[in-house]
């Protein structure tokens, strides 16, 4: 089978052109994303704040928290986004999530597999679970499949089912922060099988796209009280204070 697919390979290639995953475009050099799609997404990176990884304007000195993190210090200790929020990496999300592209799963884990800390042999990577009726209707969870693949590259445990939703949230879109947090509040749990394994863990909470912090602060919270002592979140896409284009738009995906 092995040497099926080894000698079906160049014609495959052939057959099957890269194409960009934002667009569908075929890329001449195969190349992850086309010349157009490329310049359109913002790649996060240091320097950033310490403790939500907002990018800093200048270089600070390692370990700086932002005014926000100084004044409320975030439930995560840490957020590791690929992209910032716009409507490029919002299209490559839900192309993600409904679109059956689950190529880009990979895509993304490749992405955020360098923010992985160098110690890590003891962590555990877990999605932000679905509602079962949500997995049911899609039959796949797009930010489990991005955890599966970020833990196989990094070598770290994968857990899928640390967390889990005991509730359908309705659409957030249109909620104010404090209504949006108490819709969540009860939504996750942390698996009561999986919580003798939570005692001071360390977790890698990854999600596809980062918006209000309502369901990510949810899952956090629900982690930490079930032991956890380090939980750090990783998404394709964040968004970024005061970015003009993250705008109203942006709870939209948080679902
Ligand atoms: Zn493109
Ligand atoms: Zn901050």
């Amino acid at each position: 089978m092995l040497l099926l697919q080894k000698l079906a390979r160049p014609v495959l290639d052939y057959a099957l052109p890269e194409r960009c995953p934002a667009c569908g475009a075929i890329t001449a050099d195969g190349a992850n994303f086309c010349a157009d799609c490329w310049p359109q997404l913002r790649f996060l990176q240091p320097p950033w704040c310490d403790g939500c990884a907002l990018p800093f304007a200048y270089e600070q000195e390692a370990g700086a928290l932002c005014a926000e993190c100084l004044a409320h210090r975030p439930l995560h200790d840490g957020i590791r986004a690929v992209v910032a929020y716009n409507d490029m990496s919002r299209q490559i999300a839900l192309r993600l999530k409904y679109g059956g592209r689950i190529g880009l799963a990979k895509l993304i884990a490749r992405q955020l597999v360098r923010h992985l800390p160098d110690e890590r042999c003891d962590m555990v990577v877990t999605p932000v679970p679905l509602h079962w009726t949500r997995l049911w209707s899609r039959s796949f969870n797009q930010s489990a499949l991005i955890a599966q693949e970020l833990a196989r590259l990094g070598g770290i445990q994968y857990c899928p089912d640390v967390l889990l939703r005991i509730r359908r949230t309705p659409s957030l879109r249109g909620l104010s922060s404090k209504e949006r947090r108490k819709t969540v509040a009860k939504a996750f749990v942390a698996n009561p099988v999986k919580t003798a394994g939570l005692k001071a863990a360390r977790i890698i909470l990854v999600d596809d796209v980062l918006t209000t912090g309502a369901t990510s602060d949810g899952c956090i919270k629900a982690l930490k009280k079930a032991g956890a002592s380090w939980v750090q979140l990783y998404c394709w896409a964040r968004v970024v204070r005061g970015d003009a284009d993250s705008g109203n738009t942006a709870i939209s995906l948080d679902a």
